[in-house]
């Protein structure tokens, strides 16, 4: 009986760890996976097993992929003279929906925030001015989030490329200063990368 009561209790610790999943909604959900069909419930822990042992980081831009390059990357038909910027892998997912641009990215996984300890470093920042230094890039995006840290790094980036011969945009104000880009929608990135203005 206590053996049961443990291993309840440990599925409601783990839960209770994701983001937003507070003590109550982390019981809630393992009472749940105790009454759903047992499929049901095994087919989430190896959807989370899969995600950990199959997904990477693209070997070019750091987007997530399942192979050594992520499916932009080995897409013959992008246009390889531009560049877009983004923080996050879910960030990219948000731009390349919007379908009015069709460019490689970088992730930098993160953005430049001292205040949380977060320096360059950290970011994918060596790997994107080697990318640029050794590429045909015409132009470079800008699309980190609109927020002071997502400009900061904006700017950052923005100083270290003046050394190249590329034309630097940032995307247009469409997204109300401060959201963030994963939650806008499609028409308003749309308009975002369509009215992007030099930096
Ligand atoms: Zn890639």
């Amino acid at each position: 009986m206590s053996g049961h009561a443990g291993a309840v209790s440990d599925l409601v610790d783990q839960l209770s760890k994701l983001p937003g999943i507070g003590r109550k909604s982390a019981e809630r959900l393992a009472f749940h996976l105790l009454r759903v069909h047992e499929d049901e419930a095994l087919a989430l822990a190896s959807a989370i097993r899969r995600v950990r042992t199959d997904v990477r980081y693209c070997s070019v831009c750091y987007n997530l992929s399942e192979t050594e390059l992520c499916r932009i990357c080995s897409d013959p038909k992008r246009d390889t003279t531009r560049l877009c910027v983004v923080e996050q892998p879910r960030d990219l997912l948000s731009l390349d929906a919007s379908g009015v641009y069709s460019g490689l990215y970088h992730v930098l996984l993160g953005r430049i925030a001292p205040l949380d300890g977060i320096t360059p470093d950290q970011l994918t920042i060596d790997s994107l001015v080697e990318r640029v230094r050794t590429g045909n890039f015409s132009e470079i995006i800008m699309a980190t989030n609109p927020t002071v840290e997502g400009d900061g790094t904006s700017l950052y980036l923005s100083n270290l490329m003046q050394e190249f011969p590329v034309e630097i945009t940032r995307l247009a104000r469409g997204i109300t200063s401060g959201s963030v880009l994963e939650y806008a929608n499609r028409e308003i990135i749309a308009d975002a990368l369509t009215g992007r203005q030099r930096l």
